[in-house]
């Protein structure tokens, strides 16, 4: 019987989806993708420069699940700089620390608790185009510029 994964905790999201090579049609190669997970991890360790053992606790998972994913995460980094491939961040076996969302017209974004109720219209300037990033990054929502 398949063991559920365990989820890894997110502080936040990446401001983009994705990244496509200079002058190269967006299709040349397979895109590859990045989990949010991977994202994370490259985002603590090479961005905030925290060590291993403290990405592990702010995650929720073991030292060595820190040290799979950031192997992971470089390999890829590695392969998509090299051979010239796009790559999407999206997926992942991850839970957020909060509820985030974007507005589509003016791309203010607001982050809540999980309890409380989804924004009806945009804080900043009232569109009712407010996106669940949740959707966006985790499953890729296909309503959105970001994942067509
Ligand atoms: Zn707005
Ligand atoms: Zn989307």
């Amino acid at each position: 019987m398949p063991r559920a994964k365990a989820l890894r905790t997110l502080q936040e999201l990446p401001s983009v989806k994705g990244f496509r090579p200079l002058w190269m049609r967006a299709n040349y190669r397979q895109a590859i993708t990045l989990k949010l997970e991977e994202y994370e991890v490259l985002r603590l360790i090479d961005y905030e420069n925290l060590i291993q053992e403290q990405v592990a606790e702010l995650m929720g998972v073991s030292r060595p699940t820190v040290t799979r994913i950031y192997d992971s995460a470089r390999k890829k980094l590695g392969t998509a700089l090299v051979e010239g491939r796009t790559f999407v961040i999206e997926g992942g076996d991850v839970q957020l620390a909060m509820k985030y969302y974007q507005c589509e017209d003016c791309q203010h974004r607001i982050e809540q608790h999980h309890k409380e109720e989804p924004p009806g219209v945009c804080p900043a300037c009232g569109s009712s185009r407010m996106l669940s990033l949740q959707d966006c990054f985790v499953r890729g929502c296909q309503r959105c510029r970001r994942c067509r």
